[in-house]
C-alpha cells in the first residue's frame, strides 16, 4: 500500500469515531481539544489515555504507547500491520452494506409467516422489541439482486460475505439479528448449521452501551435469552453470543465495579458450565463480582420464558444466584 493510500485510509478514518465505535469514552476534555479516558490496550484504573482528535494521534502514560489509527488496531486487536489495515478497510466500506443489508432483512420479515411464527414460537412477540432490535428474516435468494440495485458492487458483497464465492446470497431461511460490525443468523432450517455470523469480528458484547449503566448486569449467551429478557422488563441484560467471549467484550465486563449475573445455558453436556465456571474464575481475578444462576435442568432463559416462567420467578433465581 502506498504512502498515499494510508494517508487516505488515515483521513478516512478519524481515530476519535474508530476509538468511539470501540467503547472508548472521554472522561475529561484537556486544552486544544485533546481529551483523556481510561486506556483500551491496558487496564488502567486512572484516565491515562490521550487523544488528539486534531491530529489523529493517541498517547497512553500508562502503557507508554501510541500512534495513530493503524497503529491502535493492531495493538488493540493483537495483529500484524497489514492485518489492521484490512481490518480498518473493511470497517470502513462495510458499515454501510451491511446496514442496508439489515434493513432488507426487516422488511421481509413481515412478508414470511413462517419466519414471524418461529420468533412467536421463541416467545418473542412484542413488536416494539422486533423493531428495537431490528429483527430480520433472509428468505435467500433476493439480497444480492437487492443490493445491486442499490449500487454495490459483486464484489463489496463478496466481501461482506452477505454472497458467496459463487454469487449466491450467503444467509437463506435465516432470522437475522444486526449486530455492531455484523450479522447474527439463525436457520430455521434443520439441515443447516443453526449458528451463523459473517466473516469478520463478532463484536462486543450485544447492546452494551444500555447495559453497562447498571450496577448489576445479566449475561446470557444466545440473542434468544437476551430478547426472551427485554420482553420481560430486564433492561441490564447483555449478550456475548457465544459461551467463548472474546477480548473485548471480556475487556467491558471489566470496565467498571459492577456484579454479573452469569445465566449460560444449563445444557446436559456440560461445555457451558464449563465455559461459565471458567469466564467465573477469570472475571474474579478482575475484580468482577459474578454470581451464577442456576436454570432449571436443560434450560436457557429462553426456554424458560417460553416454558412458562415469569420475570417474578426469574428475579427469584437472581436472587438465588450464588
Ligand atoms: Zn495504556
Amino acid at each position: 500500500m502506498s504512502r498515499q493510500a494510508l494517508d487516505e485510509l488515515k483521513q478516512q478514518i478519524p481515530l476519535l469515531d474508530y476509538l468511539q465505535a470501540h467503547d472508548w469514552h472521554s472522561i475529561r476534555p484537556l486544552s486544544r481539544g485533546r481529551l483523556m479516558g481510561l486506556c483500551p490496550l491496558h487496564a488502567d484504573h486512572k484516565p491515562s489515555f490521550l487523544v488528539d482528535p486534531h491530529k489523529n494521534l493517541f498517547y497512553c502514560y500508562g502503557c507508554a504507547r501510541g500512534g495513530d489509527v493503524i497503529r491502535f488496531a493492531e495493538l488493540y486487536h493483537q495483529v500484524k500491520f497489514s492485518q489492521a489495515l484490512s481490518l480498518l478497510r473493511q470497517w470502513r466500506g462495510l458499515a454501510p452494506v451491511l446496514h442496508e443489508a439489515a434493513s432488507f432483512y426487516s422488511m421481509q420479515l413481515h412478508r414470511h409467516g413462517g419466519a414471524v411464527a418461529y420468533l412467536y414460537e421463541r416467545g418473542i412477540r412484542s413488536p416494539e422489541l422486533i423493531e428495537n432490535m431490528r429483527i430480520g428474516y433472509a428468505p435467500g435468494g433476493c439480497l444480492r439482486a437487492w443490493l445491486m440495485q442499490l449500487g454495490y458492487s459483486l464484489q463489496t458483497l463478496r466481501e461482506s460475505g452477505l454472497v458467496n464465492a459463487v454469487g449466491y446470497d450467503a444467509y437463506v431461511r435465516r432470522i437475522v439479528f444486526p449486530l455492531e460490525e455484523n450479522l447474527y443468523g439463525r436457520s430455521l432450517s434443520t439441515s443447516a448449521p443453526p449458528h451463523r455470523f459473517l466473516p469478520g469480528v463478532k463484536g462486543g458484547l450485544y447492546s452494551w452501551d444500555q447495559a453497562r449503566l447498571y450496577p448489576e448486569v445479566i449475561l446470557v449467551e444466545g440473542l434468544f435469552d437476551y430478547a426472551a429478557l427485554r420482553q420481560a422488563g430486564f433492561l441490564n441484560v447483555t449478550c456475548s453470543m457465544g459461551t467463548n467471549l472474546n477480548a473485548r467484550q471480556f475487556r467491558q465486563l471489566c470496565d467498571g465495579p459492577r456484579t454479573v449475573y452469569l445465566a449460560f445455558d444449563a445444557d446436559t453436556n456440560g461445555s457451558g458450565q464449563q465455559a461459565a465456571q471458567s469466564l467465573v474464575s477469570r472475571l474474579a481475578e478482575h475484580g468482577v463480582k459474578v454470581r451464577t444462576v442456576a436454570l432449571p435442568d436443560g434450560h436457557d432463559p429462553n426456554s424458560f420464558f417460553v416454558q412458562g416462567g415469569d420475570a417474578g420467578q426469574f428475579q427469584s433465581l437472581l436472587e438465588a444466584a450464588q
